[in-house]
């Protein structure tokens, strides 16, 4: 059975500012108060899982274990259909330059070099959302949210690869939107919509 969530705290486990910012957000309407695992000087595990979900279900997991409370963990990701999926679940460490230093002007750059010749230009974001107990109980919800590539890159909102991605339906890239527009059809807010539901919600 599905185990719900009646704590007043959540830590996110996350060090990604712009990730935490959303989180934080679609948390706004409930009487959760979130910390980071970041703030709290958590470790981050490595990500040695295959998919999203055992990814997120690594980082809940941590944090979990090592605060003592319940945690959130988002595993994302982008993938380009003409690349095979690629980055996807290696989205974050795709946008690495030799140096170490993460530069997502670069990564957008190699992703278009990669792809311009190719007639596909269907890309994709999936979310994968894990919600772990201290007892190591954990509840997991994907989302993922379609759309075509964009070049040169637009809007300066959001974060990552937002400015090449222009979601199905719409004209404007995920960076051009108002971050409440990017939060009614993003592929967390769709994992998000499950993970409230599922987790939230009191039982009918
Ligand atoms: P990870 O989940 O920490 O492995 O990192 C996910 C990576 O996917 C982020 O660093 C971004 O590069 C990308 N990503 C995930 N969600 C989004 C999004 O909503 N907008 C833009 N980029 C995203």
């Amino acid at each position: 059975m599905t185990r719900k969530f009646d704590d007043s705290r959540l830590v996110i486990a996350s060090h990604n500012a712009g990730k935490v910012r959303e989180i934080a957000d679609l948390l706004s309407p409930f009487a959760v108060s979130v910390q980071s695992a970041g703030d709290l000087g958590l470790p981050e595990p490595e990500e040695t899982g295959a998919t999203f979900a055992e990814n997120a279900i690594l980082k809940a997991r941590a944090s979990a274990e090592g605060s003592g409370q319940v945690a959130l963990a988002d595993d994302s990701g982008f993938s380009v259909a003409a690349l095979g999926g690629a980055p996807g679940i290696h989205a974050a460490r795709f946008a690495e330059r030799a140096d170490g230093v993460r530069d997502f002007d670069w990564a957008m750059e190699q992703l278009h070099e990669a792809s311009a010749e190719a007639a596909d230009d269907q890309a994709w974001f999936t979310c994968a959302l894990a919600l772990a107990w201290p007892d190591g109980h954990v509840e997991v919800f994907e989302g993922r949210v379609e759309g075509t590539l964009a070049w040169p890159p637009r809007g300066d909102r959001g974060f990552g690869y937002d400015p090449i991605f222009v979601p199905r339906g719409s004209t404007q890239t995920f960076a051009e939107m108002e971050p409440d527009a990017k939060h009614a059809i993003s592929h967390r807010a769709i994992a998000f919509a499950a993970l409230i539901d599922a987790c939230f919600k009191p039982a009918e």
